[in-house]
């Protein structure tokens, strides 16, 4: 597996790869990699004849009052999990490498991310499209994989993908889970055990959600009502959203619309997890 540190290094191999072979696949990664990152890297391995993924812990994405400093940072085990899943090449620049001094362009972000995260972290998808954008440039994929869950994150890329013509064959790929329904993140680790305990309400609540979907509920107000009881039983208090909204635009209805998601976003001590599940196709035996 080559590691590259440097842009032009990374862009050489990937413009003689794409002489070479049909598909090239790009997993984009703040590393502190889990399951869940490798559950994209495989798919790209089997779907594609060339794997790139990136490992850089974006500034651009985090707010002032936010974990850049403190998160975790695991570049050895990083690479070992990488290559055991057979990816090709690694990207992993530094910060100074990424964004030049006095760095002032960035990509503005379509409508769907004014919504949900966009309205607790302003700035953040401003640095997600920008980072990505650069990502695609330096890194000239035909196919890019990303989780479902940061699901808004794949809605506005899908966005920018399209509108800004990079002409990349996006994936969405499912949630990976502990055994016991938490989805997996880099942002697990900051957790203690009672905190964790505590976690596992928001797939609780997602969950509920989908169960009174599917026995017939169409009021969104009676569904998030019902999520916010969960999570409040379950010892959390301060919570951002825990929302149904429309799966394609996630604009939200008094009426659960044809294709829901139920969305949360909330806080254990310092650390903010986010969850979502489809109420209308997610199985809840495996959600
Ligand atoms: P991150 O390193 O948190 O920026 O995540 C890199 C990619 O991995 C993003 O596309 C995430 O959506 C995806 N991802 C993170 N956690 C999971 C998970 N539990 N299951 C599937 N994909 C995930």
């Amino acid at each position: 597996m080559q590691v590259f540190k440097e842009k032009e290094a990374a862009r050489r191999w990937m413009f003689q790869q794409r002489c070479a072979v049909d598909a090239i696949g790009l997993v984009p990664t703040m590393g502190a990699l889990h399951e869940g990152h490798l559950s994209l890297v495989r798919r790209s391995v089997r779907r594609c004849q060339a794997t790139a993924a990136s490992i850089f812990v974006n500034p651009t994405q985090f707010a002032p009052d936010e974990d850049l400093a403190r998160y975790p940072r695991t570049l050895e085990s990083d690479l070992e999990m990488l290559a055991g899943c057979g990816v090709d090449a690694v990207f992993v620049p530094d910060t100074e490498e990424m964004y030049s001094s006095g760095f002032s362009t960035y990509v503005q972000p379509p409508k769907v991310a004014l919504r949900l995260e966009g309205k607790h972290r302003p700035d953040h998808f401003r640095g997600v499209t920008t980072v990505v954008a650069k990502l695609f440039h330096v890194l000239p994929c035909t196919h890019a994989f990303f989780g479902h869950k940061d699901y808004q994150q794949a809605c506005v890329l899908e966005h920018m993908n399209r509108e800004l013509d990079f002409g990349v064959d996006i994936e969405v790929c499912p949630t990976v889970r502990d055994a016991d329904g938490l989805a997996l993140s880099s942002r697990n680790r900051y957790l203690s055990g009672d905190q964790r305990s505590r976690a596992l309400s928001l797939i609780r609540a997602l969950r509920q959600a989908a169960e009174r979907y599917q026995n017939g509920e169409r009021s969104t107000a009676a569904l998030e009502r019902g999520m916010r009881a969960v999570l409040q039983a379950g010892g959390i208090n301060r919570i951002d959203y825990a929302t149904v909204v429309d799966a394609d635009n996630l604009t939200s209805h008094s009426t659960v619309p044809e294709q829901p998601i139920a969305l949360i976003a909330a806080h254990l001590g310092g650390t903010r997890l986010i969850d979502n599940l489809r109420l209308d196709t997610d199985s809840l035996a495996t959600a």
